[in-house]
């Protein structure tokens, strides 16, 4: 009998993660994985803060709570092993107010019924002593927060799938998925040439593209992807020492985003932000860039008007911030008075893949859905980097044989 054939869609690092737990599990299946882009882990694997999140915020019970806890074990080993930069510098949610700090009061309840490892409350003091310019009225402090390099991560992955005789096919885009009796047919767009694959199954890990792929193979459009831009600022060179770890506001439950936090990265730079902005286009990088089909989806899409209702306030902010830099540094200086508009330089962009649902919710947990030969991953956002090598775990636990 031939080895059974997956077929991954979606070289981002959560496909990857998935193709390498397949050889790692199922050695003898033929794995491929197909991604569109010319390299491995060019959108939201290549453009996020690169913070490896120990799970402070996710409600106990969620896959986020559950699989962010178990990646980051398997990701600080996979580093190690790899020589992969991973350095827990440790970082503070941040109460500024008494509305912060009755928040905090959930946060750190999460944390450790998470079991995130020696989370501890500081006050005013305890907080200076950690991070000399950054004031609060009480914060929580998780050591094991870490940072690491997410690319590398996804560059050191596709190794481990090559060298394990998988296949990794870049510039080949799936444009069309049939299932058939038995298994799954795709259609992939390469170099203009049109051919047809077939496969025993198919995994759909596409990021920003995954609602599309999975009403391809016959999915439910609920719930669509809308894409957020999160802009950055770089903190002036030699500004850096603002901050020795990562320092983040306690963020708003109603929304899906952490708000705006200062993150040291592996190279040494700090960057300021990501802010949240509707984005129209979903690789949609700068201001400027417009994919009238993806924003014409987003805007058709009906669980758009309640979430606009909800949070036009929220969206407006963020919209400000985003053209006006005095804007975006007040949100953090609420935390790090020292700040100056001027510490801001211009830094990058990621655009992150949310899940709406018609009624108008936005999907907060991971979600992973089969349909036949067909699974699909149609909410990984963060922390999927952080809990990639769990995801791909549960992944492939649920594809039977
Ligand atoms: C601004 C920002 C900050 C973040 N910060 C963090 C953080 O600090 N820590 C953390 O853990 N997470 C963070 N995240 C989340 C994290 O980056 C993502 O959850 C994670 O990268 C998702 O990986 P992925 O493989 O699912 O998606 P992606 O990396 O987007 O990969 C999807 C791939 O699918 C391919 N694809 C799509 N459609 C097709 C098609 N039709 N045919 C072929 N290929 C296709 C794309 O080209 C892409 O390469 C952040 C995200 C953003 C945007």
């Amino acid at each position: 009998m031939p080895h059974p054939r997956t077929l991954v869609v979606g070289a981002g690092i959560v496909g990857l993660a998935v193709a390498r737990e397949l050889q790692r599990t199922r050695p003898d299946d033929e794995v491929v994985v197909l991604d569109k882009e010319p390299q491995v882990g060019a959108h939201q694997t290549s453009h996020n803060s690169g913070v490896v999140h120990a799970g402070v915020y996710y409600p106990p019970g969620s896959l986020k709570a559950r699989l962010c806890r178990r990646g980051v074990g398997l990701l600080r080993e996979y580093a190690r092993e790899r020589g992969i930069p991973y350095d827990e510098v440790g970082k503070v949610v941040v109460a500024v107010d008494r509305a912060d700090e009755q928040r905090l009061v959930e946060v750190e309840r999460r944390a450790a019924a998470n079991g995130v490892p020696d989370v501890v409350r500081l006050g005013p003091d305890g907080l200076r002593d950690l991070e000399p310019h950054v004031r609060g009225r009480a914060a929580l402090h998780s050591p094991t927060t870490a940072i690491t390099d997410f690319p590398a991560v996804a560059r050191a992955l596709a190794d481990d799938v090559t060298t394990g005789e998988g296949r990794i096919l870049l510039g080949h885009e799936v444009v069309a998925i049939r299932p058939l009796r038995s298994g799954v047919e795709v259609l992939v767009e390469h170099a203009g040439e049109r051919t047809r694959l077939t496969a025993d199954r198919l995994v759909l890990c596409g990021g920003l593209h995954v609602d599309r792929l999975a009403r391809m193979a016959g999915g439910d459009p609920d719930p669509r992807i809308v894409p957020f831009r999160g802009e950055y600022h770089l903190l002036a060179p030699e500004r850096r020492d603002l901050v020795r770890g990562l320092v983040y506001p306690v963020p708003d439950p109603t929304l899906p985003f952490l708000g705006v936090h200062l993150t040291r990265r592996v190279d040494g730079s700090v960057d300021v932000g990501p802010n949240a902005v509707l984005a129209t286009a979903r690789e949609g990088y700068r201001r400027r860039d417009l994919v009238v089909p993806d924003l014409l989806e987003t805007l058709t899409w009906p669980g758009m008007r309640p979430v606009a209702a909800r949070h036009w306030r929220t969206g407006t902010a963020e919209v400000l911030g985003s053209v006006s830099a005095r804007r975006f540094a007040d949100a953090a200086r609420r935390y790090v008075p020292e700040l100056r508009d001027a510490d801001l330089l211009p830094g990058g962009a990621g655009v992150r893949a949310q899940a709406v649902g018609r009624d108008g919710s936005l999907v907060d947990d991971f979600v992973i859905e089969r349909l036949g030969p067909v699974t699909a991953v149609r909410n990984a956002p963060s922390p999927a980097a952080t809990s990639s090598l769990a995801i791909a775990e549960e992944v492939v636990g649920r594809l039977g044989r």
